[in-house]
């Protein structure tokens, strides 16, 4: 991808954002749209339909109506195939666009959003799409006589939450097994970020998606949400964001019609170095690029460097030398590793973080500060707190931002017992040489991902998902698919 057809994209106009229900652009029931601003530059991007209840209303009950006369569901499976497929080699086909508007919604580096947006949906639309057909129920071993089967059905209408870090990557994960499964889908982006989720939505209908089977309302998660997740008429919720609001969300569950919900919640993943690693210069540049790529705004980000003791001056010295050379700016720059903070509260709230792990008797490493404040646009420093005491704010909260808290160790016992002081359980990763110590710290350590040696990029064949207050269920793998199947027993007397 070269410069040049990024910058011809660059200050395109961006087109009003009406919600897509039933296939149709519409707007909000009473008309009122909201500003949306773009992390770059503080300015205006474009409107989007502010919905109200009434609009999530209608796009559910398309969902349902689109449901229950299987316009979808009832296809032979080999078509439903065909339709993702085609979804997949459009979303291709727009790669490039459909990451620039993206970037511009949300302020992700161009380099990594290619990759990680655009690039990972088309990979996991065709991942769940190969996996329809081979997706089989199974036959019970009973006792003679009877005979046990095993169904796997669609679930009904599934309404699905997504968060402004990665939209379309983390909408993917989550649209594209639902529909392999024959569900519908009522899909709610951020209000930071929905851009290019909706395009993608669009995208859909143009490769053959019947009307009515995905279906997306833009608006306030208080509201719009809300009202998502209170419905008498999902089935199934699920949810990527942050910790408070996914307790919202199972209080609505509990409040509404017991819809099955799954959360993709916070982390403080520790990233664990030993002085055994077999390549300490490798594990300083992975750390770096683990915590500071997209501004830190990576739910499984190595967010807790801990490291021996024996190597902590040296090794953090070398984090601090890699991030004070990677370039924070204009997200739309190729050579830019690190893009915009999403939001200015989202920015407000980082510096916020770093005063108090000072204040609570950390050393400020490097950064801490904003930058290219001239731009108007969301940039900060990419930041390393050191001698993090265990218990103190930035060792227990996630920011969400490019912080690093650093905390070092004795032995292993002593980063097991760190490691696990946390109510998240998402990610982590150990560097070490000895192979016993890397099962062993695999097994200890509770998290849903461990790395060994590397941190970030697991691909599609293995699932995410946390533990602890880090959420429940799995995005990704064919694991995933449980969250839109229903299982049926038919138990038959032969
Ligand atoms: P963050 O604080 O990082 O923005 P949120 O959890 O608030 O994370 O946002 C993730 C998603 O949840 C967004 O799409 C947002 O609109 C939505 N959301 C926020 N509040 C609610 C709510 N009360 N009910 C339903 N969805 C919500």
């Amino acid at each position: 991808m070269d410069q040049a057809s990024i910058d011809a994209l660059r200050t395109a106009a961006v087109p009003m954002q009406m919600h897509i229900i039933n296939g149709q652009s519409v707007p909000a029931s009473d008309g009122q749209q909201m500003e949306v601003l773009s992390p770059l530059n503080g300015q205006r991007l474009t409107m989007v339909a502010k919905g109200t209840k009434a609009d999530m209303d209608a796009a559910i009950a398309a969902a349902r109506a689109a449901f229950e006369d299987r316009r979808w569901a009832g296809q032979p499976p080999a078509a439903r195939k065909k339709v993702l497929l085609r979804w997949a080699d459009l979303v291709e086909a727009h790669a490039l666009e459909l990451a620039v508007l993206g970037v511009r919604d949300n302020g992700t580096e161009i380099g990594m959003a290619l990759k990680a947006e655009p690039g990972s949906a088309a990979a996991t639309i065709r991942y769940y799409a190969e996996a329809i057909d081979k997706n089989y129920g199974e036959i019970a071993p009973t006792q003679e006589g009877f005979l046990g089967l095993i169904h796997k059905e669609p679930v009904g209408v599934v309404g699905a939450i997504i968060p402004w870090n990665f939209p379309l990557m983390i909408g993917a994960w989550k649209l594209a097994p639902a529909l392999a499964m024959g569900n519908s889908v009522v899909l709610k982006p951020a209000e930071t970020a929905s851009l290019s989720l909706m395009r993608l939505v669009e995208l859909a209908h143009e490769a053959g998606l019947p009307a009515g089977v995905l279906n997306a309302v833009t608006g306030e998660g208080p509201v719009v949400g809300e009202a998502m997740a209170l419905s008498m008429d999902v089935d199934v919720l699920v949810f990527t964001g942050s910790g408070a609001t996914g307790r919202r969300l199972l209080t609505y569950a509990a409040q509404s019609n017991l819809k099955r919900v799954y959360l993709e919640l916070g982390g403080k993943s520790p990233n664990i170095v030993f002085a055994d690693a077999p390549d300490l210069a490798e594990a300083a540049k992975v750390t770096a690029f683990g915590i500071f790529r997209n501004a830190g705004q990576v739910c499984v980000a190595g967010s807790r460097l801990l490291v021996e003791a024996s190597i902590h001056d040296d090794f953090v010295a070398e984090v601090a030398r890699i991030a004070e050379a990677m370039k924070v700016g204009d997200p739309l720059d190729l050579s830019t590793a690190i893009g915009a903070v999403n939001s200015d509260s989202q920015l407000r709230q980082n510096l916020q973080f770093v005063r108090a792990a000072v204040d609570e008797g950390g050393t400020l490493a490097s950064g801490g500060s904003q930058l290219l404040q001239g731009t108007g646009g969301y940039f900060m420093a990419p930041t390393i707190v050191t001698g993090v005491a265990p218990k103190a704010t930035l060792a227990q909260k996630e920011v969400f931002g490019p912080v690093l808290a650093v905390t070092s160790f004795e032995d292993e016992a002593d980063a097991v017992r760190l490691a696990n002081d946390s109510i998240y359980g998402l990610a982590g990763g150990v560097w070490t040489s000895n192979l016993s110590r890397a099962h062993r710290m695999i097994g200890a350590v509770r998290t849903g991902v461990m790395h060994v040696n590397t941190y970030g990029g697991p691909d599609m064949t293995v699932p995410l998902g946390g533990v602890g207050q880090s959420g429940n269920g799995h995005d990704k793998s064919l694991h995933a698919l449980d969250k839109y199947t229903n299982l049926k027993t038919a138990w038959i007397k032969l």
